[in-house]
C-alpha cells in the first residue's frame, strides 16, 4: 500500500496520477484519489484494478482543485474488495474530509470496540475509517488536537494522509515503520510513501516526516508537531530487502545501494565457487549485481520476466501465485546450460518462487543451483501490513537451513544475517520482526481483523 498527496499544485489530480503510478509496485488491486477544489467541493474517483486502469484522462480531468490525496493497495484475503477501497471520505457537519493510508495497527479491534461503545457504527474494517472516528470522537475541540490525540491511541504501523477542505494533515506512526517524505513542486508540496514519485512530477525532496511527528500543509506552508514523545527508528526492513523501488531513498539511503551492499555482504557471509551469478528479477538484481562484484564470478541474465504480469505474491491463493509464477519467469538456457549457478534472491517467503526457479535453472541445463537470500530466514509473521503469510505457511518458520534447502531443491543455501541486514543500510536499527520475532509494539490478542 502507498499514500501520494499534493497541496497548492495546479490540476492536482493529474499529478497524483503519475505520483500514484510511480508507486504502482507497492499495490496493484486498487486505487484511489480524492480532491477538494477552492470552494471546498469534492470530487472522488476509486476503483479496482491498476492506476491506469482506474483512471482515464477523462476521470482524471473531472477531479477538480489544487489539492488532493490518493493510494494504491494490494489485496489481502482479508481486506480485499470495493468497500475497503481508499482514500475513505466522511461527511460531518464541521467539514467533510478524507483519509489515505499505508500500514496496519495492531491495536484495531481495541478501539473499533471502543468507538462502537460510544456508538460508531463501522461500515468497514479499514484503519482509515477507524482514524475518521477517532478524530471525530470529541469534535469540540481545534482539529490539530482531535488528530494528535487519535494518532495517539493507535499502535502500529501507519502513514496517514488526512485531507480537510484546506489542508492536508501527513503523520508517520512513532515506531517510523513505513516511509513518508515532503517534496516541493513549484509553489505547492506534494507527499509520497516512496521519493521514486518525486522524480517523475519533477518535485524535489525537502524532507521525511519522522516518526510520531504530523505536518500540517496549507497555505501557511508546512508546520509540525510531536503527537508522541516517543520515538524509534523502526523502518520495515523489508522495505529495503523487497518492497521499495531502487531508485527511492529511505530515510538517507538509496534502496539499490542498499541492496548491492547486502550481496556484497552475503557473498562474504556466504560465499560460493560457481561460474555465474544471477539475480531474480526485478528486486533481486541489485543484490545479485552486489554478490558478482564481491566475488569476482560474472553476472549475468539468467532469468527473464515478462513485463506485463503483476507480481505473482499480490495475488490471494496459493494455487493462483504458482501459476503466476509460471506466466511470470523463463530461464535463458543459452546462459544457464552447462553452468554452476549462483541465484540470489531478496527473500523467502513460502519458497513458491525459489522452487520453481531452481526448477527452471535445472531444466534450462544449469548443473548446480546455489540458492543465496539477500536477508534472513523469515520466521515470523508480519502484523504490520506487510503480506508475509502466517507461521505455518513460512518456509523457514519451522524447518533448518538444510530442510529448506532441500525442499527447494537447491545444491546448498544461505542468507544474510541481522547484523548486515540493518549494516547495509547504515542505520543503526530497524524492524526485524518476520526474521526474529522481536516485534517492536505491544501485540494484541485480535490481531487479525
Ligand atoms: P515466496 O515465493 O512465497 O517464497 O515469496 C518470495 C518471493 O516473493 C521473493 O522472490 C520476493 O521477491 C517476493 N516477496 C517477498 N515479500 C513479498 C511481499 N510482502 N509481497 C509480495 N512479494 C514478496
Ligand atoms: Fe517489515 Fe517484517 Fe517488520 Fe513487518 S515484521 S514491518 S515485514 S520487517
Amino acid at each position: 500500500m502507498s499514500v501520494f498527496g499534493a497541496y497548492g499544485v495546479k490540476d492536482a489530480a493529474s499529478i497524483i496520477y503519475y505520483g500514484l503510478h510511480a508507486l504502482q509496485h507497492r499495490g496493484q488491486e486498487g486505487a484511489g484519489i480524492v480532491t477538494f477544489n477552492a470552494d471546498g467541493e469534492s470530487y472522488r474517483k476509486r476503483g479496482l484494478g491498476l492506476v491506469n486502469e482506474v483512471f482515464t484522462q477523462e476521470n482524471i480531468s473531472s477531479l477538480k482543485g489544487d489539492m488532493g490525496i490518493g493510494n494504491v493497495r494490494y489485496a489481502n484475503a482479508s481486506k480485499g474488495g470495493q468497500d475497503n477501497l481508499q482514500p475513505f471520505f466522511f461527511h460531518h457537519h464541521s467539514g467533510d474530509f478524507a483519509i489515505a493510508s499505508e500500514g496496519s495497527l495492531v491495536n484495531s479491534a481495541q478501539i473499533v470496540r471502543y468507538l462502537e461503545q460510544r456508538g460508531s457504527l463501522f461500515q468497514s474494517a479499514m484503519d482509515c475509517e477507524i482514524l475518521g472516528h477517532l478524530i471525530k470522537k470529541d469534535s469540540n475541540k481545534p482539529r490539530i488536537y482531535q488528530i494528535s490525540e487519535a494518532l495517539n491511541m493507535m499502535e502500529g504501523s501507519f502513514a496517514f494522509l488526512i485531507m480537510t477542505r484546506n489542508r492536508i494533515y501527513a503523520a508517520r506512526d512513532k515506531y517510523g515503520f513505513k516511509p513518508l517524505s515532503i517534496g516541493k513542486l513549484g509553489e505547492g508540496y506534494v507527499i509520497s510513501s516512496e521519493t521514486c514519485a518525486f522524480d517523475i512530477i519533477g518535485a524535489t525532496f525537502i524532507r521525511d516526516i519522522e516518526p510520531g511527528e504530523i505536518v500540517t500543509i496549507d497555505h501557511h506552508g508546512i508546520r509540525s508537531m510531536r503527537f508522541s514523545q516517543f520515538q524509534r527508528r523502526k523502518m520495515c526492513a523489508m522495505d529495503y530487502i523487497y518492497l521499495a523501488r531502487p531508485d527511492s531513498d529511505i530515510e538517507g539511503c538509496n534502496v539499490h545501494a542498499y541492496r548491492k551492499e547486502s550481496g556484497r555482504r552475503l557473498y562474504r557471509e556466504c560465499p560460493c565457487d560457481a561460474d555465474i551469478v544471477i539475480g531474480v528479477p526485478d528486486s533481486s538484481l541489485s543484490a545479485a549485481m552486489g554478490y558478482a562484484e564481491e566475488s569476482g564470478i560474472p553476472y549475468e541474465i539468467g532469468l527473464v520476466k515478462s513485463k506485463y504480469v503483476g507480481r505473482t505474491f499480490i495475488q490471494p491463493t496459493q494455487e493462483m501465485r504458482e501459476k503466476g509464477v509460471k506466466m511470470k519467469l523463463s530461464a535463458v538456457r543459452s546462459i544457464v546450460g552447462g553452468k554452476r549457478v549462483v541465484m540470489v534472491d531478496d527473500s523467502i517467503v513460502r519458497g513458491t518462487t525459489s522452487l520453481k526457479i531452481v526448477k527452471l535453472l535445472r531444466d534450462a541445463g544449469a548443473t548446480e543451483v546455489h540458492v543465496r537470500i539477500a536477508s534472513p530466514r523469515m520466521t515470523h509473521p508480519c502484523f504490520y501490513g506487510v503480506d508475509t503469510s502466517t507461521e505455518e505457511e513460512l518456509l523457514c518458520s519451522h524447518r533448518t537451513t538444510e530442510e529448506a534447502c532441500a525442499v527447494i531443491g537447491a545444491d546448498s543455501l544461505g542468507y544474510l544475517s541481522y547484523e548486515s541486514t540493518i549494516a547495509a543500510s547504515g542505520r543503526q536499527d530497524m524492524c526485524l520482526a518476520c526474521f526474529n520475532g522481536e516485534y517492536p509494539t505491544v501485540l494484541y490478542k485480535n490481531k487479525n481483523k
